[in-house]
């Protein structure tokens, strides 16, 4: 019988642990709405299970954010509630949960920004609902850990890339849809690419595939601690973009800047000293490398 269960196993993050958590049950939306408590019921009824790490969430872009934000706010909610409820119910000893970098509070004091300051402001407008939704599985963890003495714990990742990534301007995340967006320019021959607002946001971005590696190690370690991921290259949105430029052989092209678009938060670079203490060994892939890899395997598809 299978033990361990893998949520959103058909997502950019769940493509990527399949390749290293093997002996684990992946599902995605077509085998269970996890928004549906008929639906959890009938997967505990058919599995046990003593691992639950929970990938599957209402996830995109900064502007499908701003599109939909009841879906952000009450699919999350729902999915995140009644996993740790049912998990609960029926013995499950290890849930690892994943939360966000861009949940932490719009503006802190001082950066990175560590694990402490998680509820010490209101997260950026754009991305309030999906914030708050993930927040609460914070306190939803913490608040079980309390009563009944489990010792769940989640992670704070911060930006992710992949080749399993979703690549268009509206749903995707930033750098996918900058390859995508190279990829196009190239074949059009046009001479410029455009982005959203002035450059300026800082933001660090991880490969899905490190993330993947570091739960894998969180699951065969049993680690129960709650902490950030990500790397320590934190650059501006130019320099990003910049940078995929040159890795993707399109440096003579031009960056245009839509500056009526928003920015979204101007800064969320999270803090690893816990992340290094747990895991000392843990060597991230450089952006430049990531972004040229994703680069070559999507040019392959057209
Ligand atoms: P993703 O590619 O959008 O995948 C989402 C996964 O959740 C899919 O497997 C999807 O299944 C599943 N799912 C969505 N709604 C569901 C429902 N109602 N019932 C059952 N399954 C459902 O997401 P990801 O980028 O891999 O993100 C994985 C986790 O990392 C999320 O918790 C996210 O918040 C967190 N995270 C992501 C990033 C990032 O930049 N991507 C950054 C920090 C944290 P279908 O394929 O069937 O729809």
């Amino acid at each position: 019988m299978n033990k361990i269960l893998v949520t959103g196993g058909s997502g950019l993050l769940g493509t990527y642990l399949n390749k290293f958590l093997h002996n684990a049950k992946y599902i995605s939306s077509k085998d269970y709405d996890l928004t549906s408590e008929k639906d959890i019921i009938k997967l505990f009824k058919s599995h046990r299970f003593n691992t639950v790490v929970h990938l599957a969430a209402r996830v995109g872009g900064v502007h499908h954010n701003i599109l939909e934000p009841v879906k952000y706010f009450e699919e999350n909610i729902l999915m995140n509630t009644l996993l740790i409820k049912y998990s609960y119910k029926n013995n499950v000893k290890n849930f690892l949960g994943v939360l966000s970098s861009c949940i932490y509070p719009d503006k802190v004091k001082k950066y990175p920004i560590k694990e402490n300051l998680l509820f010490s402001g209101e997260p950026h407008k754009d991305l309030f609902s999906y914030s708050y939704s993930k927040r609460s599985m914070a306190v939803q963890i913490d608040s079980y850990n309390k009563k009944f003495k489990t010792k769940y714990n989640y992670i704070i990742p911060c930006n992710l890339y992949g080749e399993f990534d979703k690549f268009d301007a509206i749903q995707g995340h930033f750098v996918g849809a900058l390859i995508n967006k190279i990829i196009k320019a190239k074949q059009k021959n046009e001479k410029h690419i455009k982005l959203f607002g002035d450059g300026k946001p800082k933001r660090q971005f991880m490969h899905a595939q490190d993330l993947a590696k570091v739960i894998n190690m969180i699951v065969k370690n049993n680690i129960k601690e709650s902490f950030n991921v990500a790397t320590l290259e934190n650059y501006s949105v130019k320099k990003i973009a910049k940078i995929a430029l040159e890795v993707c052989d399109f440096k003579k092209a031009k960056i245009l800047f839509i500056r009526s678009m928003p920015n979204g938060q101007m800064r969320k670079d999270i803090d690893i000293e816990k992340l290094n203490k747990i895991l000392p060994n843990f060597n991230p892939i450089l952006l430049k490398d990531g972004i040229r890899e994703i680069y070559l395997k999507k040019m392959k598809e057209v």
